[in-house]
């Protein structure tokens, strides 16, 4: 199957779109065509992997990776991702749990299968592929675990000095020989200039082998499809229906991949994305107009967006704005309701949410009567609350237990560089390693 840049650039294969990332012409690289299944395509496939065997094998169909499959979606999903439901009496409400990857995000998903991806195609002892992760949080940890030790392959995440948490800050620096973390003494737009600036950089481009491990690449949009796929399927099987999805949306990636699934024909419902208080895609179903906007910052600061890119490929795929808003739904939580939810879901379900996952069980208690009523809901759990405890103990007026996977991480020794945020002070720290 070949892929095409959503501004008309293309073909190209899975492999270099994986490589690539971004088009040549600024665009995201689509599939020709999603393929289409039947739900007996699935009967004998209960796993995360062997869902994802069955769901992925047409993209890779001429890829380089067709016979590593299998061994990709095993080295993907080596963590559970189970569908657990809510108790809450009269209804069927279960939460996709999403966090329990090394870094108890949903990022560890697309970024592990981008790392089995790329360290197969690209992967060279003699002269290493250089993945330059500029990160604001969640994004760098997540891709830093995914390649770390990986031969042939380094990664340099660049983060802004003071503006990650603490905890976040650790999960970004504790990584073996081949990862490299910097503290910008900047902002992360200082970050992400410094990423593109090293990218376009003929005399530093001739040394290293750079690659992006960009949220848009679709090599972490595909394999996101999957636990779409198998939470609606075993849905369906156990009752027949097919559940609606409540998605936390930021940069629309991991909505995307629930569209997608529906669209390749699995048994998922309405689609509500929960956003924060970034109004873009709100104010764009609602005047048609796409105005893509500065971020505020929110509580649930993984999806602090104004211009959410991914929204290029919803609308190539499905439709402008007019199309889209018969399809899903998506409604704004501001931060006094996150606050409110966080606390409410912890007297109700027994356990606390992370403030992403807050913006999802807000909107989910706000559904109208016939909404619960025609359909059962599957809320999604982007991270795990021990990762935002600032934010969630004092909501909740206790302690919340480290998951043992960030435990351990947390327990190792840091290592970081500081470098000023300009070309000359990130070329001598590559050149140091
Ligand atoms: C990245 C992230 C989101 C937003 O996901 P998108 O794919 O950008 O919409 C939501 N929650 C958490 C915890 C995240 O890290």
């Amino acid at each position: 199957m070949n892929f095409f840049s959503t501004r008309g650039g293309g073909p190209v294969s899975l492999d270099e779109a994986l490589r690539k990332g971004i088009a040549s012409d600024g665009g995201l690289y689509l599939p020709e065509q999603l393929p289409k299944f039947a739900l007996a395509d699935f009967v004998d496939a209960n796993t995360m992997p062997e869902v994802a065997t069955i769901l992925l094998r047409p993209f890779f169909v001429a890829s380089a990776l067709k016979n590593d499959l299998q061994q990709i979606v095993a080295e993907t999903f080596s963590f559970p991702i189970p569908t657990t439901r809510l108790p809450i009496a009269g209804q069927d409400v279960s939460m996709l749990e999403l966090y329990h990857g090394p870094t108890a995000a949903f990022k560890d998903v697309g970024a592990g299968f981008l790392a089995a991806c790329l360290s197969r195609l690209e992967g060279n002892v003699e002269s290493p592929l250089t993945i330059l992760v500029a990160t604001s949080g969640d994004t760098g940890g997540a891709v830093a675990a995914a390649f770390d030790k990986r031969p042939g392959m380094r990664v340099v995440v660049l983060f802004p000095d003071g503006r990650v948490s603490d905890r976040q800050a650790h999960q970004l620096c504790c990584w073996s020989d081949n990862v490299l973390s910097l503290k910008v003494q900047g902002a992360f737009d200082d970050c992400q200039a410094l990423v593109k600036a090293a990218m376009s950089d003929p005399a530093l481009s001739a040394e290293h082998r750079f690659s992006s491990a960009n949220s848009i690449n679709i090599g972490r949009l595909l394999p996101q499809c999957t636990y779409y796929a198998q939470a609606s399927l075993l849905h369906h099987r156990r009752t027949g229906k097919m559940p609606g999805f409540i998605v936390p949306t930021g940069n629309l990636g991991n909505a995307s991949a629930c569209i997608m699934a529906r669209e390749m024909g699995l048994p998922v419902g309405p689609i509500i994305f929960a956003t924060n208080s970034n109004r873009t895609i709100v104010d764009y179903f609602d005047s048609l107009e796409w105005l893509p906007r500065d971020s505020l910052q929110t509580l649930a600061s993984a999806m602090d967006v104004g211009d959410p890119s991914n929204m290029e490929r919803l609308r190539h795929l499905i439709g402008e704005a007019d199309v889209l808003r018969e399809q899903v739904t998506v409604s704004s939580v501001d931060d006094e309701q996150i606050g409110a939810a966080i606390k409410q879901d912890f007297a109700e379900f027994g356990f606390a949410t992370c403030p992403h996952t807050a913006t999802a069980s807000h909107v989910w208690r706000q559904l109208a009567i016939d909404q619960t009523e025609s359909h059962d809901w599957i809320l999604v759990a982007t991270a795990h609350p021990a990762k935002f405890e600032t934010i969630v103990e004092p909501l909740i007026g206790e302690a919340v237990a480290l998951p043992p996977e960030l435990e351990e991480i947390l327990s190792r020794p840091a290592h970081s560089i500081s470098i000023e945020p300009n070309l000359d002070s990130l070329a001598t720290a590559l050149q140091g390693q």
